[in-house]
């Protein structure tokens, strides 16, 4: 396996001092009183571990919150608590890929997926997005789907491209899972992080789709804590417990402190969403902003942490790593570029930037670009 973009461009940035835009992580935003909820229930004693499927509490609070935002009808038994959205990947994958079992990802494709399919004894079957539209076509995963066949692996609203699919694209993926009885794999980590005031439809919700998918969420996104890693799969009470097996011979249970601080907060309602989704759309406007000033051309993003920069368009000759490499080496600022991000056609000529980042890390990271070309 390789070492992962993300991992390779914190510790370049770490090395050289780097204003880091690589590795998506916000710099401000989490929600004090939640610290302070997982402080309380570490000094309380609550630090033996956990139900393997996750703390009652937990459980009870994820399903009421996708209630409440997702109109999704779910219950404890829906939901299987893991160590971030990494595990519950892994184990969705683990708990339904068998040998010899082809699984579709839509490229370009965050970068656990790949590897963990071939783990299972799986084959990638790759469909490739095109930029700058990164549309999903119903003819090209058509194309793809053969005898084989087992699964297909949604991320929505996805990274890297900060793209959110329309009504007309989750349709084709839920009547093509329909037609050829596949199970969707919905990485939804990004399901909150909604910029101008867009809405989200979570794949589940489409018809004949609730008991063929496995969505992963992740409580490091939702409060802007990534380091804590508290994620989980929401899916059929059947699949959850077969990804819930899986999830026992990974970390069997995941901290139990940090579980009952993300329930609090789940529980404690929704005021703090809204304020962070005007945040990040600002943050998104400032750094775009800046990037155009720079002579960059800058694609749209609609969601995530991040957004893409085209370097062919923007007058630059390198290629991505060599401009990534150039970038945190000699002018301060770590960027990842989208090639690791698909095997068969990787984009060359863009970079990823996170513009989650106080107003002054935002500047200093432009400044630095700025001298990068
Ligand atoms: N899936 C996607 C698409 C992501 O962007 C990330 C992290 N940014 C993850 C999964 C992993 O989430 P976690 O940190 O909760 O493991
Ligand atoms: N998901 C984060 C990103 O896309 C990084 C997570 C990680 O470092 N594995 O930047």
């Amino acid at each position: 396996m390789k070492t992962s973009v993300f991992e390779r461009m914190s510790l370049a940035a770490a090395k050289h001092g780097a204003v880091n835009l690589g590795q998506g992580f916000p710099d401000f935003g989490w929600p004090p009183e939640i610290l302070e909820a997982a402080a309380k229930a570490v000094v309380e004693g609550s630090n033996q571990y956990a139900p393997s499927r996750g703390l009652p509490a937990l459980r009870d609070a994820v399903a009421a919150h996708y209630g409440r935002h997702q109109g999704l009808e779910l219950s404890a038994d829906n939901i299987c608590v893991t160590s971030g959205a990494t595990e519950a990947l892994a184990a969705a994958i683990l708990a339904t890929v068998e040998p010899g079992d082809e699984v579709i990802l839509l490229t370009p494709a965050y970068d656990a997926y790949a590897p963990l399919v071939r783990r299972a004894g799986g084959e990638v079957r790759e469909v490739a997005l095109q930029p700058p539209g990164w549309r999903i076509e119903r003819n090209a995963i058509e194309a793809a789907v053969g005898p084989r066949t087992k699964a297909i692996i949604l991320n929505n609203p996805h990274n890297p491209t900060g793209r959110l699919f329309d009504a007309d694209e989750l349709a084709a993926v839920a009547e093509i899972a329909v037609a050829n009885d596949l199970i969707v794999i919905s990485d939804e980590v990004w399901e909150h992080i909604l910029l101008d005031g867009q809405q989200f439809t979570p794949v589940a919700s489409l018809s004949g789709m609730a008991g063929r998918t496995l969505k992963c969420g992740s409580a490091g996104k939702i409060f802007s804590l990534t380091g804590w890693k508290i994620g989980w799969l929401v899916a059929s009470p059947e699949l959850a417990t077969l990804a819930a097996r899986a999830h026992q011979f990974l970390t069997f249970a995941s901290a139990p402190n940090l579980q009952t601080a993300v329930a609090f907060g789940l529980a404690e309602g929704d005021a703090w969403l809204q304020p962070m989704r005007e945040r990040f759309t600002r943050a998104r406007d400032r750094m775009a902003a800046g990037l155009d000033a720079a002579g960059y051309a800058v694609l749209p993003s609609a969601s995530t942490y991040f957004l893409c920069v085209d370097l062919a368009a923007s007058g630059i000759p390198l290629d991505d790593e060599s401009f990534a490499k150039q970038a945190v080496e000699q002018a301060g600022v770590a960027v990842v570029p989208l090639s690791p991000f698909a095997e068969q056609d990787p984009s060359r000529h863009l970079i990823r930037l996170c513009f989650a980042k106080r107003d002054d890390t935002i500047d200093a990271g432009v400044a630095a670009l700025a001298k990068a070309r």
